[in-house]
């Protein structure tokens, strides 16, 4: 602070800004970034594996999810710390890149914080930690390539991809019918692979849900549900070898584009401007029927007038349809989508096999398959369920799943998991400890040290013993020569996880470790933290 005197001599105190600032520096700014991340990955921890729990979260709207999924319990957790939200992207890069292993990630990211805090506090350098958990990362990713199995799944063999998919929700709330959802996950998939090129566009799976009914119910259509019904409740429920017209123009008289005034002062000029109002519809219509349209299936909606025309003339319409959805169905019935009624020729027509109107319960809400499509390339996986949270975490789950089987088209190599190919990892990082002279050592050490955290989270929430749980499987791995031994989380009997049918993929768990090693390394490297003071 200082005192200084304007041109008057008026005194004024002049503030430096640094001042108002909160300044961390050194071993302090290292020790308080680990502390923000630690707590992050603490929440996350209960939420491993089959046995974790779920985390209810509350918006400021007071909408409430419940889920276990990591990336997103950290997505709706309102983080303000600057550490934490690194973590917090950390869990959405993995669930961008891989989509499943993001509570993993993140419990994995806190173990290697809680190990560096150790050696920081014996006084290694930062950098030499960051340095060892780079090169102890490269020997865990290159062991995880030894371990890892190829298997093979064909169309007719769909059978390892759908254990992998139950894997993958077996730690979920719709555990009760994952083989049911997994099956339905893996032919979603196949349905829109291209087997060929080994790549699966996931926009092309629509994933739409349903208050009501029973999660049993949930159901693959080849082809696309829309959350809308006819325009006219006259108009027919069921259209056999529908040729559907996709519009984006409305139904309506064009608008004049500047401003007009319209007088209408006598009887016939009135009647005159609604004949034309008339005419303008019905040779919209006509036009539509006249390509042969036996559907027609607007972005907009229209007036009553046109509805009851519609109604009239035997078109079938549906209206209000989102822009994602109708691309989707005219990619589903080889449409075109037309901007405006002059473009519309019979080629441009999609075609599907059925298009009906369903109702639920005894609920008014009704839905529109449109089934048995040209090209069947875009699906529908249709959930229901007892309530929105419910049908909200299915999403989520199944999402997952979906993920999984896509990253098994694209690279069909397993590791296996219930923390097995942790534990594994963990061995051969340890022993490559030793051909280390330097300090690195320790902190190749360290990363071993946190590998285990894995396996250890899953066996205490599954309600074992943490240590000796942990100790027992890793003795029986050196033992046996066995890195498929895992936590026994169900209690199933046996812990070796190629019985227990427990696998991910190998790319998702080489990018787990990747990623976590990338997001400690530059925690450690910020040695001075500037902050504005909150007063
Ligand atoms: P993530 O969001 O990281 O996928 P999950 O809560 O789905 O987290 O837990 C995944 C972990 O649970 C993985 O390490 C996986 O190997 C393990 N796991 C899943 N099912 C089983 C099982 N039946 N037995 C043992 N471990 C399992």
């Amino acid at each position: 602070m200082a005192l200084a005197f304007d041109e008057f001599g008026r005194p004024f105190v002049i503030i430096k800004e640094q001042d108002q600032k909160v300044r961390l520096r050194g071993l302090d700014a290292q020790k308080a970034n680990i502390a923000s991340g630690m707590a992050v990955s603490r929440i996350l921890r209960t939420s491993l594996g089959p046995k974790g729990m779920d985390k209810m979260l509350q918006s400021p709207d007071g909408d409430v999810t419940i889920t276990n999924d990591g990336a997103t319990i950290l997505e709706q957790m309102d983080v303000d710390n600057q550490i934490a939200k690194l973590l917090v992207e950390l869990s959405r890069s993995q669930d961008y890149e891989i989509g499943d292993g993001t509570t993993g990630v993140v419990v994995l990211a806190g173990a290697l914080l809680e190990q560096a805090q150790k050696l920081l506090e014996r006084g290694v350098h930062p950098i030499r930690v960051a340095e060892g958990y780079e090169t102890a990362s490269r020997i865990a990713v290159e062991h995880l390539e030894k371990i890892a199995q190829k298997f093979d799944f064909g169309v007719n063999n769909i059978e390892p991809l759908v254990q992998t998919c139950m894997t993958t929700l077996s730690s979920k709330i719709v555990n009760r019918c994952k083989r049911s959802l997994a099956e339905i996950s893996v032919k979603a998939v196949l349905a829109v692979a291209d087997l060929e090129r080994k790549d699966v566009n996931l926009d092309l799976i629509k994933v739409e849900g349903k208050v009501g009914g029973k999660l049993e119910d949930t159901e693959l259509i080849y082809g696309i549900v829309v959350d809308k019904e006819m325009s006219h409740p006259q108009m027919p429920k069921q259209i056999e070898d529908a040729k559907i017209a996709i519009l984006t123009c409305p139904f309506e008289p064009p608008k004049p584009k500047t401003k007009h005034k319209v007088d209408v002062d006598t009887v016939e000029k009135f009647q005159t401007l609604r004949k034309q109002e008339h005419q303008y519809f019905d040779n919209m219509v006509q036009k539509c029927k006249g390509v042969g349209a036996t559907l027609v299936i607007c972005q907009w909606g229209f007036d009553d007038e046109a509805n009851h025309l519609l109604m009239n003339r035997n078109l079938p319409a549906v209206r209000w349809v989102g822009g994602v959805e109708l691309e989707l169905i005219a990619i589903a019935t080889g449409g075109r989508i037309v901007p405006r009624f002059e473009e519309l020729t019979p080629e441009k027509l999609g075609k599907a096999g059925l298009v009906q109107e369903k109702a639920f319960g005894t609920t008014k809400d009704r839905m529109l398959y449109v089934e048995h499509c040209a090209n069947s390339r875009a699906v529908t996986i249709f959930i229901r369920g007892g309530n929105k949270m419910m049908i909200e975490e299915t999403k989520r789950s199944i999402h997952d799943a979906l993920c999984v089987a896509r990253n098994l088209i694209r690279n069909n190599s397993i590791v296996y998991g219930g923390g097995s190919s942790e534990i594994s990892c963990s061995i051969s990082v340890e022993a490559a400890a030793d051909r280390y002279p330097g300090v690195e050592q320790y902190a190749i050490r360290a990363f071993a040290d946190a590998l285990d955290s894995v396996p250890m989270s899953l066996a205490e929430n599954s309600g074992l013993q943490p240590i000796e749980t942990l100790s027992a499987v890793k003795s029986q791995q050196i033992k046996e020569n066995n890195p498929y031994c895992g936590i026994d989380c169900n209690d199933a009997g046996t812990n070796d996880m190629r019985e227990q049918n427990v696998f991910e993929t190998l790319i998702g768990k080489q990018q787990q470790i990747l990623l976590a090693t990338q997001v400690v390394k530059m925690i450690l490297k910020i040695d001075d933290v500037i902050s504005p003071s909150d007063f």
